[in-house]
C-alpha cells in the first residue's frame, strides 16, 4: 500500500518545539539551536542546505519535514513607493501584506488570520467572515518570503484578522521574531492591534512585551456597537480598566486607533468623552482617515474636521496624530486586494 507522508513545515517552530522533533529523532540536544539559526538567520530553501548538520540527520529530517517558507503570488506598487503583497494560503483564500518605508522606518503591516469573524461593518476583511488562523508560520513568513526582509524595521499586527482571537499563533510568531535564536528584533517595534478581547488581552500583556493598540473608533457604547459588534459582549470600558492596571510607562507603549467618521464620532461631545474614558492612561491617539470601500455606505470626515479633532484632543492633553493614507493607488485598505483576488477566482 502506498502511504504519502505528509510533510510538516519546520519555519514556524519555536526553540522548544524544535527541541521536541530533534529528541523524538534522536538527534543530540544543540541540533535545535543549528535549526533555529538556519530558520530564522540565513536563507535557504532547503534542509540539504544545513550543512553543519550531519548528513544522516539532513536524510532523516528530510522524510518528514520541509523548510515550509512560502513566496507572495502578487506584489503591487504605489507611487508613494508602498507595497502590497497577496499570499495565497493553503486553504485556496488570500492573505494581505504591506510594507510601508518612510523616512526614518520601514513598517510592515501582517495578517494574523485568513479572514476575520468580529464582523466590524467598515472593514472589507470582516465583510469575508472568518476562514481560519493563520499558523506562527505563515504570520513570520509575511517577514521572511518578501523582498525587502532586511530592511524591515518595525511589524504591525494590522493586516487581516484579529491577532488576538489567534492569540496561541501570534504569540508564537512573536517569540520567533524576538529571540535571540530568530529575528532578534526589539518588542519595542513590533505593535499588536486589537479591538479588544479581555482575556486573550490580559494573556497578551503577560506574554509578550510588545507594544499595544486598540480599535477604539468611538467613546460611546451604543455608538460603538453600530460599527463595532464586539462591544456588547466585550465593553471597551472593561478593555480600559485592564489596560488601566499595567505599567505602560517604561517598557512598552499603549495607543489608540481612530478611524474618523463623518457627523459620527468626529465632534466636541467626542473628543470629551475620550478624555474621560482616557483619563489615567498614558497614551497616543492614532486618528485615520477613512477612504470609501465598495459595499460600504460610511464616508470619511473631512481632512479640516480631523484636524480640528486632533487639535481638541492635544488641548485636552491627549499626544494625537494623524496617521498618514499610504497606497491608496494600489488597493491598500486591508482586505480589499485579496477579495478581489477571491472574485477573480470565482
Ligand atoms: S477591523 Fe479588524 S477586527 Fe474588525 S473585522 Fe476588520 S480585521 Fe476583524
Amino acid at each position: 500500500m502506498d502511504t504519502k507522508i505528509e510533510k510538516i513545515a519546520l519555519f514556524g517552530k519555536t526553540l522548544t518545539e524544535l527541541k521536541e522533533i530533534v529528541e523524538s529523532l534522536n538527534f543530540p540536544g544543540f541540533t535545535a539551536k543549528q535549526i533555529a539559526l538556519w530558520l530564522y538567520k540565513k536563507n535557504i530553501n532547503s534542509i540539504d542546505e544545513m550543512t553543519n548538520l550531519s548528513l544522516s540527520a539532513r536524510e532523516i529530517l528530510n522524510k518528514n519535514y520541509f523548510i515550509g517558507t512560502i513566496k507572495p503570488i502578487d506584489k503591487k506598487t504605489s507611487q508613494d513607493g508602498t507595497l502590497k503583497y497577496l499570499f495565497a494560503t493553503d486553504n485556496g483564500k488570500f492573505i494581505e501584506t504591506a510594507y510601508i518605508p518612510e523616512e526614518n522606518r520601514n513598517t510592515l503591516c501582517v495578517s494574523s488570520q485568513v479572514g476575520c469573524k468580529m464582523a466590524c461593518v467598515f472593514c472589507m476583511t470582516g465583510k469575508q467572515g472568518f476562514q481560519n488562523h493563520l499558523s506562527a508560520g505563515e504570520i513570520v513568513n509575511q517577514l521572511k518570503s518578501i523582498d525587502e526582509s532586511e530592511q524591515v524595521s518595525n511589524i504591525v499586527f494590522m493586516g487581516m484578522g484579529e491577532p488576538l482571537d489567534n492569540l496561541e499563533n501570534v504569540l508564537k510568531a512573536l517569540e520567533i521574531l524576538t529571540s535571540n535564536w530568530g529575528f532578534e528584533m526589539s518588542p519595542k517595534r513590533i505593535t499588536v492591534s486589537t479591538i479588544g478581547i479581555l482575556d486573550a488581552l490580559k494573556k497578551f500583556l503577560q506574554k509578550s512585551e510588545c507594544n499595544l493598540a486598540v480599535s477604539l473608533h468611538n467613546p460611546f457604547d451604543d455608538e460603538r456597537q453600530k460599527i463595532m459588534p464586539i462591544q456588547k459582549a466585550q465593553p471597551i470600558e472593561r478593555i480600559l480598566q485592564e489596560i488601566k492596571e499595567w505599567d505602560f510607562s517604561r517598557n512598552r507603549r499603549v495607543s489608540f486607533e481612530y478611524i474618523m467618521f463623518k457627523d459620527f464620532n468626529d465632534t466636541k461631545k467626542h473628543v470629551n468623552e475620550l478624555a474621560k474614558i482616557l483619563n489615567g492612561i498614558k497614551c497616543k491617539i492614532n486618528l485615520i482617515r477613512f477612504h470609501p470601500v465598495p459595499t460600504i455606505d460610511i464616508s470619511g470626515s473631512a481632512d479640516e474636521a480631523i484636524l480640528e479633532f486632533q487639535s481638541q484632543l492635544r488641548d485636552k492633553g491627549i499626544f494625537t496624530t494623524i496617521r498618514a493614507s499610504r497606497g491608496l493607488d494600489i488597493d491598500a485598505a486591508c482586505g480589499l486586494l485579496s477579495t478581489k483576488a477571491l472574485l477573480e477566482k470565482g
